[in-house]
């Protein structure tokens, strides 16, 4: 009986070898672009000759800075306390701080006033193929940890106590290559409304490829924004990718409708206006130095691209949308939201 015993336990955890040896040396996924889904005809760039252009900040409000991805001792790999982390990030001229440990809410309301508002959530590990392996979602505006089921579970239960769900670094290596969001996943979700393009654990350009792709193929009725974020465990690793988000007073419900209209930008470092005026799309950087500024269309082209202060962008009907990238001088970013062409209304 005790030899059956050890011979299951040896099987089965060289079962666990082989399928962790796999999953490593399998190849990257979606490394290549031709590895998307083919384009569908579902995919609203058709060219259009009367148009108004959708301008997502378009709404009364004023810019704050917000981050949405910090860890506390309450995880496993954090090292600084609740209080610390939320003490730096007020000093360091923040607004709205998310709490967002690994598999536990983190409920944190004593630096709460009336110019700093905490945000209660998790960072949820959908497991495959088994915790703690797996894809990273974050449940923002959520007082439960989500224990079962499958990501769009997971997504389903923050959504229906009120929250807002965003999809974490797409393309991170890490968890043995399974915490990768692959566009199939990704396309194959409904209901999350963020996707970080710039987290200091992932890959910042194939993460906007990826998200780029996902809203060419969603559409202006399925918006995904993007957001940038700390992903921060300890205080060496602050400051690093955020959002600036218009909110009209600042209120955990400010931020929320905020977040679903996409009026925000993310950032690491670049300041700058973005809107729309008369259908051009319009760009205003915040710098001493000029940056370099680019109109990026709905096929992922560079459609023009200024050096300077300010920049704008007439489309002609044929883009799907156009968002706008900026670089700083010394390499900072900021990626606006798409500006999607529709139908002129009559
Ligand atoms: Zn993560
Ligand atoms: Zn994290």
């Amino acid at each position: 009986m005790a030899r059956f015993c050890i011979r299951s336990v040896v099987f089965v955890f060289s079962l666990i070898l082989v399928v962790c040896g796999l999953l490593v040396l399998r190849k990257p996924a979606e490394v290549d672009p031709q590895a998307y889904p083919p384009v569908s005809s579902e995919m609203h760039l058709k060219p259009l000759r009367s148009f108004d252009v959708i301008d997502p900040y378009a709404y009364h409000g004023v810019y704050y800075k917000a981050q949405l991805h910090v860890h506390t001792d309450r995880s496993l790999d954090g090292n600084w306390s609740v209080r610390e982390a939320l003490q730096a990030y007020r000093d360091a001229g923040y607004t709205y701080v998310a709490l967002t440990d690994h598999d536990k809410v983190t409920v944190h309301h004593e630096l709460d006033d009336p110019t700093f508002v905490i945000i209660t959530g998790e960072e949820n590990t959908v497991p495959w193929p088994f915790w703690p392996l797996g894809c990273h979602i974050l449940r923002l505006f959520v007082e439960t940890h989500e224990t079962s089921g499958n990501a769009q579970k997971r997504i389903d239960t923050a959504l229906s106590a009120g929250g807002i769900v965003a999809l974490a670094h797409p393309s991170w290596v890490g968890n043995l290559q399974t915490g990768q969001w692959t566009l199939p996943r990704m396309l194959a979700l409904t209901g999350y409304q963020l996707v970080e393009v710039y987290n200091p654990h992932s890959d910042p350009v194939e993460d906007t490829r990826r998200w780029h792709e996902l809203i060419r193929r969603l559409g202006p009725n399925r918006p995904v924004w993007a957001i940038a974020v700390d992903d921060s465990h300890s205080p060496e690793r602050l400051n690093l990718g955020w959002i600036v988000v218009k909110t009209d007073g600042i209120s955990q419900e400010a931020l929320k409708a905020a977040l679903r209209r996409g009026s925000f930008y993310a950032s690491t470092g670049v300041s700058a206006d973005f809107g729309v005026q008369e259908n051009r799309i319009m760009v205003h950087v915040h710098s001493e130095e000029p940056a370099e500024i680019r109109f990026i269309n709905g096929s992922g082209a560079s459609v023009e691209q200024v050096a300077g202060f300010s920049a704008q962008y007439a489309p002609s009907g044929a883009e799907g949308f156009v968002r706008v990238e900026v670089r700083s001088q010394s390499g900072e970013m900021a990626w606006s939201q798409p500006f999607w062409l529709v139908p002129e209304a009559n």
